[in-house]
């Protein structure tokens, strides 16, 4: 059985030759259908009678046919309605190609939300929340991207399934998308065997780069999975992203809430909003019963939370089964929405608005950018 989304994902690889873009970027996919061996992709040309045509053509066969299990390929044209062109200008002039005084302006919309995940040490759960915080807000509706700035982990690519590599077009980086999440991650660019040593400036220009060559679209969230503890990158994500709001993923036991203090306290210094606290590993359920148990203890989000003067937004249970989804590269909140992990991501996502500050009025961010 040949997955849609697998076609979908091919699919970004195609370019418009005319506007250099991936027709995924561009809303041009119109369906695919999926019968037996056989995949017809249907493409809406932005005028009849393109002369690219042919070209787009190619590309799919190209490319859908060497999608696995693929025997062959048909393509059909469609055109754009008024609206769908209207809406492609006003993305394509979304992109932010204005530059500033010889500096690239950051590729994120003004009114796009950047939710930093932190915490203070590692294996915590932040990259396991941001992975299915990002699904979550995806599901409901959102438009999300999720920058991957863990340079520990690169675990996001694995959690949300994608191992392709982003399109660069034009010294545009088109973001791989899965699970209706566009995902950029330092992992992308590192070595499979690790060998490069990313610090410092590199990293930065690295994710400066992420928020200004990465074509996002127009978003409403972007997710951060930031790089445990106080170090560097930490300081540096502070100052690239727009407007950031933190949330500070800590476990339950007292001994946690000294070193998510220390990461809150770097953000304050760098310029984010702390939005609040998520506990993870809260409890355990039991099947059978539903009781509730503590095995790493009680009371460490809300004490983390009252501390800081910020909401303890959600409690999301030590689940089994929310480990292996993200091993399986599809995040719980997708395969599972009413397991009470999921349950708990959703109304974090459902909280998100209320717990956000509301963001200057500017129309787009051109932040200035210190390399430090
Ligand atoms: P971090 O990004 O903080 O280093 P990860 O998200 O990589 O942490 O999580 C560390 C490990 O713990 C992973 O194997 C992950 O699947 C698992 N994990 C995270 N949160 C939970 C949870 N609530 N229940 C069960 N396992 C979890």
């Amino acid at each position: 059985m040949i997955a849609e989304s697998a076609i979908r994902e091919a699919l970004v690889a195609v370019i418009d030759p005319e506007i250099r873009r991936s027709v995924v970027e561009l809303d041009m996919v119109r369906a695919v259908d999926v019968a037996g061996e056989h995949v017809q992709v249907t493409i809406a040309l932005t005028v009849a009678g393109c002369p690219m045509k042919a070209d787009l053509e190619r590309q799919v066969r190209d490319h859908v046919g060497a999608v696995g299990g693929v025997a062959s390929v048909g393509v059909t044209f469609d055109v754009m309605s008024a609206d769908e062109r209207s809406a492609l200008r006003t993305r394509l002039h979304g992109g932010g190609a204005d530059s500033e005084g010889g500096k690239k302006p950051i590729s994120i919309a003004a009114s796009t939300r950047v939710i930093a995940v932190a915490s203070g040490k590692g294996g915590v759960g932040k990259s396991t929340l941001s992975a299915n915080l990002a699904a979550a807000l995806a599901a409901l509706g959102n438009e999300v991207g999720v920058v991957d700035a863990d340079i520990h982990g690169y675990s996001i690519p694995r959690m949300l399934g994608v191992s392709r590599k982003p399109v660069v077009v034009d010294r545009m980086i088109v973001p791989p998308v899965n699970h209706a999440v566009k995902i950029m991650s330092i992992g992308f660019f590192v070595e499979a065997d690790g060998a490069v040593v990313w610090r410092g400036p590199m990293l930065h220009r690295a994710l400066e780069q992420f928020l200004t060559d990465v074509h996002w679209g127009e978003l409403d969230y972007l997710v951060v999975d930031m790089p445990p503890g106080t170090g560097d990158v930490s300081i540096s994500l502070g100052q690239l992203l727009p407007s950031p709001e933190l949330l500070l993923v800590t476990t339950p036991q007292p001994a946690a809430q000294k070193v998510a203090m220390r990461a809150a306290d770097v953000a304050g210094k760098t310029g984010m909003r702390v939005a609040g606290v998520v506990e993870n590993m809260s409890f355990m359920l039991c099947p059978c019963c539903g009781e509730r148990t503590h095995p790493f203890g009680e009371g460490g989000g809300e004490a983390l939370a009252a501390e800081l003067g910020v909401p303890l937004l959600a409690q999301v249970p030590l689940n089994e089964t929310l480990r292996v989804a993200s091993d399986a590269g599809v995040p719980l909140v997708v395969t599972d929405p009413d397991d009470a992990a999921s349950r708990a991501v959703f109304d974090l996502a459902a909280a998100l608005p209320d717990a956000l500050a509301p963001l200057p009025g500017a129309s787009r961010i051109s932040k200035r950018l210190t390399v430090i």
